[in-house]
Parts: C-alpha cells; structure tokens; sequence
C-alpha cells in the first residue's frame, strides 16, 4: 500500500510570518511594535526581514527566525529572495548589510550561504520573472506562493502557476505565505495594524513542528511539514493507493492539483473533507481549499515519486 503524508502525525502546529518589514529598512512600523503586533494575534515565529539587512532579534514569547530579504538578480532582472537561518551559525553580524549587484554575485553569495540558510524565491509575479529567469537556480527550497502585501495592494501576491510551472519542470520547491508587511512605507504615512491600508495578518504558513524552537521550525520547513494559508486550515492531507484525501475547515471550494492540469474539484457550502482518485497525475498532488470570502489554503505537493 502506497501513502504519502503531508505532515507527521506527531508534532505541534505553530503559525508564523516569514516575511516582514520595519523601520530598518522600508517598513513603517519599529521592529518591537511590529513584534509585540504578531504575538498578540497569536504568531509562534518570526523572521523579520528587511532589505539587505542582516538582522538578528530576540523578543519573548516569539521564536525568532533570523533572516533578511535580498534584493538580488535572476536573468538580468532585479528579485527579492529571502534567507532564513537554519541554525546558530551566521554568516553575518547584526546590522551589517548585503549586497549584490549581478547575476553572478548572486549565484556566488547564495552558493556561500546555502548551507546555514534556506532560500526562498520571492513574489515572482510583482519582480516580473519569467520561469526560464530562475530555472537555472536549484537552491531555493520554497517559493512564495501568496505574498499579501502586493496581493492586497497591487493584486500581484498570488504565485500558484509560477509555483506549477516549476514543479512540472522538477522543481521541489515548497509554498509559503506570508505578508510582507511594510505597515506603510518611509514616504508614506504609517498604517498601524487598525489601518485600512494594514498589510499585516493576512497571509501565514502554519508548521508541524516537534517543538517551539527555531531549530524544529528549520526543520518542518526544509521538509515541506507545513502549509500556507490566508484564512482556512488544513487537518490533514494524504495520498493513499492513488487517492487523495484532504480534511480542513469549512470552505466552498476544494481542488487537487497536479502536474497534469487534470484537476479534480469539489463545490459546496461548509465543505470539510474530500476525496477523489489523481487521474493522470504521477508527478505531485497539492491541494486548494479555499473559503466564502476567497481566502486560500495551500498544501504542500506530495511528491508521488521519492
Ligand atoms: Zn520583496
Ligand atoms: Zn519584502
């Protein structure tokens, strides 16, 4: 009998943002209001990032995930990637900055950092990317397949087809959420978190973790032990003897999605489960639920070939 799992069984689900600003860079907000915001709403972790700035916090009740946001260049064109650190080892001091100014930096700094810190491909669509500008690059382990700052604002966060287009090509990149926030931007006045312009709780990723400590979350995220969402959950996923079943929350929309575009979907109200057979599709299985109000659930793929 074949089973894939998205998740262990054993473990414990912590939610964080991977992917924020503040007054270091860009942001609006100082580091500790935009921190004691995200703990009060509940967030396990963190990672603070702003651009090209590494930075490394402590701030109770939150683990903190050091990283920072690199603006970078991927087929000519300028990116963002985020980094994220694995472990104690930094490569950088607090404060100091990063810089890039070519492809071929690029390629040489993440060659140098890959190995204490996972790299995620940023918002694809607001950079402009095409799949073939970073089809040559095989060290990011996830991408951000909702960034809801630009989502928001600019209706450019959600990065699903890019994220199948490279997974149909190979790619095991995993997907996050999160929010980007900038709580307004240097120029601007601030949005506080009641603003109707607050960027902030709106796009997260929720782990499956063996403890609340930077080290588990290193470890549920390079494993792709978790999923992305801006609203409902997911309790469980998994591919049994070609079917694939999902539990979550109530949505309205359920759709499996694999590398065939054969997709396999389920339309109700207060929908909570579904299962169906993959069809065609040998290569991965994700899954979308998604709510009333739009908002999505992301799955991790399973990979139905180890
Ligand atoms: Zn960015
Ligand atoms: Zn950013």
């Amino acid at each position: 009998m074949d089973r894939y799992t998205f998740a262990p069984h054993n473990g414990i689900w912590l939610k964080g943002n991977l992917h924020a600003h503040s007054t270091v860079s860009d942001g609006d907000l100082a580091p500790e209001v935009v921190l004691r915001g995200y703990r009060e709403r509940g967030y396990d972790f963190f990672s603070l990032t702003d651009h090209n700035i590494y930075a490394r916090y402590s701030f109770d009740g939150l683990v903190m995930i050091p990283g920072f946001e690199l603006t970078c260049y991927l087929g000519g064109k300028r990116a963002h990637i985020n980094f994220y650190q694995k472990g104690e080892t930094a490569l950088f001091t607090h404060g100091q900055e990063v810089l890039v100014t070519d492809d071929e930096e690029t390629r040489r700094f993440i060659a140098a950092a890959k190995d204490h810190y996972l790299i995620m491909l940023n918002h694809p669509d607001w950079s402009r990317l095409e799949y073939r500008d970073v089809e040559g690059y095989d060290d990011f382990f996830a991408l951000e397949v909702f960034n809801y700052g630009t989502e928001y604002h600019d209706r450019v966060g959600e990065n699903a087809y890019f994220w199948d287009t490279g997974l149909r090509s190979g790619k095991r990149w995993w997907g996050l959420s999160t929010d980007d926030n900038h709580n307004g931007y240097t120029d601007s006045p601030g949005w506080p978190f009641e603003h109707l312009e607050c960027d902030s709780f709106g796009g997260w990723v929720m782990v499956k973790a063996a403890a609340r400590s930077q080290a588990a979350i290193i470890e549920a995220l390079e494993k792709g032990h978790f999923y992305a969402s801006s609203g409902p959950v997911i309790h469980d996923f998994f591919v049994e003897d070609g079917i694939a079943h999902v539990s979550c929350s109530e949505v309205s929309r359920i759709v499996f999605k694999g590398e065939e575009g054969n997709f396999v979907r389920r339309l109700g109200v207060g929908l909570t489960e579904f299962t169906a057979p993959l069809r065609r599709n040998k290569q991965y299985v994700r899954v979308e639920c998604i709510d009333e109000q739009g908002r999505v659930a992301y799955s991790n793929p399973i990979f139905l070939q180890e």
